[in-house]
């Protein structure tokens, strides 16, 4: 596979990224800590799909890599919750790190390798007196936990001999003991601020089949147990997380500290991505999925990588908006304009331009000739002349949108109105001269027009100006389209604010997609593939949906052309 642009990335800016993380990794080479060695690894649970959010992660853990002579990253799978965990998300997360542009070569790794030698290191701990096996339920552990503001209780199972530890948790392992009845806790210190380190749970029983181990395991470790040791069997340098695992890293250091390994990773947070109008975590993200609120993961109004792509994103236009949010350590929410910003930034010099006719207005040119059909020239990229040009067809009837037109036009209105005269792109200039209405509904259906033959392309050789050009497509020529237009999947910027007693789906905007099914689109388009992009001009970005056929085209709108970032930054920089 290709390596990504990172370096190519870094050249176009010259000076090379830098972020706290970054200086921490180079410092470190410098003073060849770790040997000079540099691994990061991204780490996900198995128990989802991927969104934008770990798409931030993926660009730091394997771009540090990238950037640095010798840098490794490693994908590994945290895969230790086998109710949650499946085959079906190790795929999905395998192929959007990959299509992001990254790939972790040989270095595919899963925690559930590491099972028999975590179990290994429980029984070190065990033996050293600093783990026990407790057998209190999951409430009276939560009880005897404290709060915040008073310390914890030991459990009456602390002071166990380290025999009958060792006898319990071997048959916690063989499978003697049904769910729930004990768990293995280290022990450290149940008085402590940090309630992370209250004698936190190392090993619980699950009778659960793992996607990898099959029925060979019964108990499952603990995150705060696998994560540190898993990092510290591969040898990794720096285990980048997000702030929320600050407060464990203290245990991270206990564990490694106790346990005596050779290798002691350093953790180092970073603050998580938050993206307006969206929510960010796999578990809210399968609440919508399986209550149907999308159609999937891959729903293109979903923040997920696959949503994403399927909607029209590219690979560049997310590495883009990772670089451009930066790496730091407050918290902060996201502007959604900003992601938007960087597509249509990637789009508008890669994009076809072409001609699509969302809301088709119909409209014959009573002095064209019936029956005649000429070809126009039009540029494929105005920002790009390389993309060269192609040949639309015009005729006596076409389809303009319904909202190019007003009868009674308002201030400002520059568009087509009775008796007033404006461009078809790369067409001619028309003038509108009578307006067929629907008596009964009140409703413009058809407007006859006039042509000058002397503007061919668009182009009045007397000088003649006009205010208003209009896209448009030839009915005869027009292939029927689907178009799917989305708005923000919550009507909040924070979805999260809710009244009491609802949670955030109470803030699902009803009005997120909308179909529109009698399109037109002009007839260059009729074998686009699934996958391609376009320009329709003066509307947006559009991408041909997984969902269209040849005879059946879907398209997704990306995103529309109006800026709002741009807008945005410009009052950001007045102030
Ligand atoms: P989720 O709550 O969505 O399941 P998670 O953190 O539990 O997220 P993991 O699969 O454990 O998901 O995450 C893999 C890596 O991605 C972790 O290192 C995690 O810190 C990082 N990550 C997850 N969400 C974000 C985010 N919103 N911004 C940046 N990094 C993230
Ligand atoms: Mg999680």
């Amino acid at each position: 596979m290709k390596a990504p642009n990172t370096e190519q990335d870094n050249n176009k800016n010259s000076t090379p990224r830098s972020d706290f993380i970054r200086d921490i990794v180079r410092e470190d080479i410098r003073v060849n800590k770790n040997e000079g060695r540099l691994v990061t690894r991204f780490p996900p649970e198995p128990n989802g799909y991927l969104h934008i959010g770990h798409a931030k992660s993926i660009c730091l853990n394997f771009g540090i890599a990238l950037e640095n002579k010798g840098g490794i990253c490693y994908l590994r799978f945290d895969d230790t919750n086998p109710g949650k965990e499946s085959i079906e998300y190790i795929e999905s997360i395998k192929k959007d790190i990959r299509w992001l542009g990254f790939d972790w070569g040989k270095h595919l790794y899963y925690t559930s390798d590491y099972f028999e030698k975590l179990y290994e290191y429980a029984v070190q701990l065990i033996k050293a007196g600093k783990a026990y096996v407790c057998s209190l339920s999951t409430e009276k552990i939560r009880e005897y936990r404290g709060t915040l503001t008073e310390p914890g209780k030991d459990s009456p199972y602390r002071t166990r001999s380290v025999e009958e530890n060792l006898d319990l948790f071997e048959r916690m392992r063989r499978g003697e003991f049904g769910d729930g009845s004990h768990v293995l806790r280290a022990k450290i210190d149940m008085a402590s601020p940090n309630l992370n380190m209250r004698d936190p749970v190392l090993y619980r029983i699950r009778r659960q089949s793992h996607h990898k181990t099959g029925d060979k395991w019964c108990i499952y470790p603990m995150y705060d147990f696998a994560h540190c040791l898993s990092d510290s069997i591969e040898g990794i340098t720096h285990s980048i997380c997000t702030l929320e695992f600050e407060d464990n890293r203290p245990l991270y250091d206990w564990m490694l500290n106790e346990l005596r390994v050779d290798c002691h990773p350093q953790q180092i947070e970073f603050a998580r991505l938050n993206l307006s109008y969206t929510v960010m975590s796999k578990r809210k993200l399968l609440e919508l999925v399986e209550g149907g609120y999308v159609s999937g993961w891959d729903d293109p109004r979903m923040p997920t990588i696959s949503g994403l792509r399927r909607r029209g994103y590219t690979p560049e236009a997310i590495r883009n908006f990772c670089e451009r949010i930066g790496v730091s350590k407050s918290n902060s929410l996201v502007d959604i304009a900003l992601l938007e910003h960087c597509i249509r930034e990637d789009l508008n010099l890669r994009a076809p331009r072409v001609m699509a006719v969302l809301r088709p207005l119909r409209v014959v040119i009573d002095n064209y000739p019936e029956g005649q059909t000429e070809e126009l020239d039009a540029q494929n990229n105005p920002e790009d002349p390389g993309m060269g040009t192609r040949k639309i067809p015009f005729s006596r009837v076409v389809y303009i949108e319904e909202d190019d037109f007003r009868e009674a036009p308002p201030k400002k209105f520059f568009r087509l109105a009775p008796g007033r005269e404006v461009r078809l792109k790369h067409a001619y200039y028309i003038k509108c001269v009578r307006v067929v209405k629907d008596k009964q509904a009140g409703k413009v259906i058809e407007l006859h027009c006039t042509y000058d033959p002397e503007t061919r392309g668009g182009w009045s050789s007397d000088g003649r100006k006009v205010k208003g050009t209009l896209h448009w497509v030839s009915a005869a020529h027009s292939c029927k389209a689907e178009v799917r237009l989305y708005a923000h999947l919550f009507a909040k910027a924070n979805p999260y604010e809710v009244e009491d007693g609802s949670d955030f789906k109470a803030n699902i905007n009803p009005n997120s997609l909308e179909k529109l099914t009698s399109c037109r689109v002009e007839p260059s388009l009729a074998g686009a593939k699934p996958g391609s992009r376009y320009q329709f001009l003066r509307q947006g970005y559009f991408c041909v949906d997984s969902d269209s056929r040849h005879g059946a085209l879907v398209f997704n709108r990306i995103v529309p052309l109006r800026d709002s970032w741009a807008r945005i930054e410009k009052s950001q920089k007045k102030r």
